[in-house]
């Protein structure tokens, strides 16, 4: 299911300033309210649409996160679920004391007839939790990113009724309270004039529904326990720590609600040999002193396999070799880091007679004593070029 950009649906610029993005989901609130456009279902979607591009750009977090990954990242909160059915009524109206709030002037306040809350606008829908799983993915999967297939323990649609919770079609009514409506309306004196309010029918608890005889699988609940194998895609880049969310890939909800997302918290395992550092990944080689002496050719492992590269003769220790583009990438991006290769200079710990009279040989050798000229890089210099 495609869904518009967040920021075209408010019709402000990617930059907009949190006061843009209020300014202009006040804006659409007003023109698209319920109240505004009774029965008017075009009116509703685009109200329940602004109210969800809202959600996410006024959390700093949230529009981070969507700013990265699109729709698919939008962890835990009542729009991440937004998937088929809609946001709930109450989270739209719960979410304007922030936007119309302070008193003075509110458009809303004729709306709601002086200001008091709004209860219940329609059928509510119920909705599923929301799921929590950890992933563990090595250096590698992160790198490249990854398809994880992993069976997940929750709740799943009754499939005896359909998710519906009725034994059969016959024990399926419409409510007679509310006449399926899920509200009940009343019609009140305000100060701008006669203004209808409605309220959550108390019958059916908003559902617009009743069940006379209940599904035994699930005991009327609509959902049972079960097991769902959930295919998740793994942009590379990401981190410890990190949280992607699959909207209604969560719990499914009571009798055809809307189900809960899944958040998937990421794990790093650590790699036997190479260390994240952000993006670059280290490496801490050792050479002999011998081969920083004469060069030599030296194989290492990198996130792609191994790599071959040069000891130029007379390497010091402490070097730092970079390996362009052999770190792990941005999330969304082509950007990516380095392999950073520490050159240690192993020095032997035990030595034999013959080596030793080797090395005794040339100990006063001028060649052998330290001569850190100029062109030596200093050890902060090493590690400016480390962070740069
Ligand atoms: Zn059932
Ligand atoms: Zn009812």
């Amino acid at each position: 299911m495609s869904k518009r950009d967040y920021y075209d649906v408010l019709g402000v610029a990617r930059g907009a300033s949190a006061e843009e993005v209020k300014k202009a989901y006040r804006k659409m609130a007003i023109k698209y309210h319920p109240d505004k456009n009774p029965g008017d279902k075009e009116a509703e979607e685009s109200f329940k649409e602004a109210a969800e591009a809202y959600e996410v750009l006024s959390s700093p977090e949230k529009r981070q996160r969507y700013d990265q990954f699109g729709h698919s990242a939008n962890a835990g909160s009542a729009a991440g679920g937004y998937g088929g059915g809609g946001m709930d009524m109450n989270d739209i109206f719960s979410q304007f004391g922030d936007i119309f709030g302070g008193g003075g002037g509110s458009p809303f306040e004729g709306f709601f007839g002086g200001g008091g809350g709004r209860q219940g606008g329609g059928r509510r829908v119920a909705r599923g939790t929301n799921l929590r799983i950890k992933v563990k993915l090595t250096l590698e999967e992160i790198a490249n990113g990854t398809e994880k297939k992993i069976k997940v323990n929750k709740q799943i649609v009754c499939k005896t009724c359909d998710g519906s919770g009725a034994k059969d079609k016959a024990s399926f009514q419409t409510c007679k309270t509310c006449g399926g409506q899920g509200s009940v309306r009343r019609v009140t004196n305000t100060i701008l004039g006669q203004m209808q309010t409605t309220s959550t029918c108390p019958t059916c608890n908003g559902e617009g529904t009743q069940i006379t005889n209940k599904c035994t699988s699930c005991h009327g609940d609509g959902i049972v326990r079960g097991e769902e194998t959930i295919t998740i895609n793994i942009p590379a880049g990401v981190s410890e720590g990190m949280q992607l969310s699959m909207s209604g890939k969560g719990n499914a909800a009571p009798r055809g609600g809307v189900p809960g997302d899944l958040i998937i918290l990421i794990e790093e395992t650590l790699h036997e040999t190479l260390k994240r550092d952000g993006h670059n990944v280290i490496y801490d080689m050792h050479i002999s002193f011998i081969d920083a002496a004469l060069g030599t050719s030296v194989e290492v492992p990198t996130i792609d396999g191994k790599a071959k590269i040069k000891i130029e003769p007379g390497t010091q220790g402490g070097r730092i070799l970079r390996l362009k583009g052999k770190g792990v990438p941005e999330v969304n991006s082509y950007n990516r880091g380095d392999q950073l290769v520490h050159v240690n200079i192993w020095t032997p710990k035990a030595l034999n007679r013959e080596e030793r009279e080797i090395l005794e040989k040339l100990q006063d050798s001028p060649n052998f004593k330290p001569n850190p000229g100029k062109n030596e890089k200093s050890f902060f210099e090493r590690m400016k070029e480390y962070f740069e």
